[in-house]
């Protein structure tokens, strides 16, 4: 059998949500091989609980406000590690390429010609989805899906194209967007969504203590203040999560019966 990662080589590897199940095999099986794993804050403890007691373990966890490693030393730490020789896997929650920052490693290892491969994993906004038994996406209703952050740095203006977010027709899924909840919601009315688009946060998705809200985006800012705690949420803005599916079903149908 051919290794699954050689010494001197990285694999950037999607832990996904946090619940041990929801990771790929291959990422399960990535995470026997190596000798060493660098791991964000948001890698669930059951994830790592699969880590062998004989890998190096390196906690680089970033969460929003608190200190941790910057993304500098994270590179240099990777590029450092495989040419030490090891087997090296970065794991990070989620899928490594959505607002996983993958792209700065990516490029540090290439300029140091460290062969890196990425292992995908299940995103917080599938298992939120999942969480309530929704579809992101619906025919008629939401034909797109926008994954985007609210994640400004603390001197600067959160820049987003409101305009369009706010069409009609999309299911959004905001990352990182707890402490901007009043400015999202404020600027999607602005831009024209209706004031009573259906909101769900879900917090500590596909975890223990998962919670899930409902909404609606002008209650947004008094939703994520008064009911989020600690942990890593997701807002999913959108038909798409109204609660009551019969109307739905019902609307859907009508649109069916007029085409
Ligand atoms: N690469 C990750 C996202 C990293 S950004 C992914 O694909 O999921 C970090 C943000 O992701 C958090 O601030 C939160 O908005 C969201 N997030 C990550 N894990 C989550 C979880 N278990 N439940 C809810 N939101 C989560």
């Amino acid at each position: 059998m051919t290794e699954l990662i050689h010494a001197g080589s990285v694999w950037l590897v999607g832990a996904g949500p946090g619940d041990p199940d929801l990771l790929t095999r291959k990422a399960e099986k990535l995470i026997r091989a190596a000798s060493i794993i660098f791991y964000d804050a948001l890698v669930g403890p059951g994830v790592l609980d699969l880590i062998p007691q004989e890998t190096k373990r390196v906690p680089v966890g970033k969460r929003s406000g608190r200190h941790s490693k910057d993304q500098r030393s994270i590179n240099q730490m990777l590029v450092d590690a495989a040419k030490a020789g090891e087997r090296v896997v970065r794991l990070k929650g989620g899928d490594p390429s959505i607002f996983g920052r993958v792209t700065e490693e990516m490029e540090e290892l290439a300029a140091h010609d460290i062969p890196f491969q990425i292992c995908p994993g299940i995103t917080a906004a599938s298992a939120a989805a999942a969480a309530t038994n929704i579809s992101l996406t619906l025919r008629g209703l939401a034909r797109k899906l926008v994954f985007v952050t609210a994640h400004a740095k603390s001197d600067e203006q959160l820049d987003l194209d409101w305009e369009s977010l706010a069409e009609p027709g999309a299911t959004l899924a905001v990352y990182m967007g707890k402490s901007s909840a009043h400015i999202i919601s404020q600027n999607l009315i602005a831009a024209g969504m209706a004031r009573d688009t259906p909101v769900m946060l879900v917090e500590n998705a596909s975890l223990e203590n998962e919670r899930i809200f409902h909404s609606r985006i002008d209650l947004l800012p008094i939703a994520a203040k008064t009911a989020l705690g600690d942990g890593p949420a997701i807002m999913l803005i959108g038909q798409s999560v109204a609660r009551d599916k019969n109307k739905l079903s019902h609307r859907r149908l009508l649109r069916v019966t007029k085409a």
